[in-house]
């Protein structure tokens, strides 16, 4: 962000060592930072190895960083996989990283249902007799929901038994229209449209425990919003735990920059009271925030 005075500061969005830095041109010149430090840039007269120092720090001295464009062209020649994610993501149910973080968003929902939101899925299937339009779901028809597929209403959606099931962006802006926080589950590739001035969003990634921690707290939990075709909750299996602890491991390593928090789900009260902290924290504390969303 090029402040008033000129300066012109970054938030890392990942930790770098320039003795791990095969193409920096000399190690002893080099800054090393961690996600999250604000960085002041000194100099971009060069396009790959910019010169920086720590906010705040008295020392003169600036050293080199690689510049943005360098450090996204490495990363994009390394991992190309990143631009291919599909958009459609099969039903939530499929998506097993999320034990927990179901329960978690209830507690912090009805923790002030005056201040948190969350947002009303549509779906294609027939309301049932004891549901209304616009509660449990917005009911719509296949044809206008592949319509609205086409013309990026969803921030994703998925088939579940021959019917759609999808979060609109419309869903969230009536949320934040009635002034509330708007509690929102997505897969991580979402984020990336998500992170834009209208929705400014703080984004915290509920980490599973070890897997030594699975067995021991989560051997009798059931996964609730995974149905059978009787209805019944199914218990968790040691391939459910290995899924986890694979998902959220390709989730931090391909998404991880873009997370502003990371809490671990051990145990249920504890990481209510971590998230709860945060969400307090982030009503009070000043952010760092992308210089686009400053207009
Ligand atoms: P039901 O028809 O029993 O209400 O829900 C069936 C499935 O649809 C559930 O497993 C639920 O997780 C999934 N589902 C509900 N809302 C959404 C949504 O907004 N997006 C996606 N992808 N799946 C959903």
């Amino acid at each position: 962000t090029p402040s008033k005075e000129g300066k012109m500061f970054i938030k890392a969005l990942f930790d770098y060592d320039p003795n791990e830095d095969k193409a920096i041109p000399c190690k002893e010149a080099g800054l090393s930072f961690k996600k999250g430090d604000i960085l002041q840039i000194m100099s971009q007269d060069d396009a790959t190895w910019w010169q920086a120092k720590h906010e705040g720090d008295a020392n003169p001295r600036a050293g080199l960083i690689p510049s943005k464009h360098f450090q996204e062209r490495r990363l994009a020649l390394r991992r190309p996989e990143i631009l291919v994610q599909p958009l459609k993501v099969s039903s939530r149910k499929s998506c097993p990283v999320g034990v927990g973080l179901n329960e978690l968003k209830r507690k912090l929902l009805i923790s002030d249902t005056q201040h948190y939101g969350v947002t009303v899925p549509h779906t294609t299937r027939p309301r049932r007799s004891q549901e209304s339009d616009g509660v449990e779901y917005i009911f719509i028809s296949k044809h206008l929901f592949e319509t609205d597929v086409q013309n990026n209403k969803f921030i994703e959606y998925g088939e579940y038994k021959n019917n759609y099931y999808g979060t609109s962006i419309d869903s969230v802006r009536s949320v934040l229209a009635k002034n509330k926080v708007c509690l929102l589950d997505v897969q991580p590739h979402t984020v990336k449209h998500l992170r834009t001035l209208e929705f400014k969003p703080f984004v915290i990634f509920i980490k599973p425990p070890s897997i030594e921690r699975l067995r021991e707290t989560r051997k009798n939990a059931k996964i609730i919003s995974s149905r059978d075709d009787q209805g019944a909750a199914k218990p968790f299996t040691e391939d459910d735990f290995q899924e986890m602890i694979k998902s959220a491991q390709i989730m931090e390593s391909q998404y991880g920059h873009l997370f502003d928090k990371t809490i671990v789900n051990d145990d249920l009260a504890v990481a209510f009271n971590e998230l709860k902290t945060t969400f307090d924290k982030l009503e009070t504390d000043t952010h760092w925030v992308p210089v686009s969303w400053l207009h």
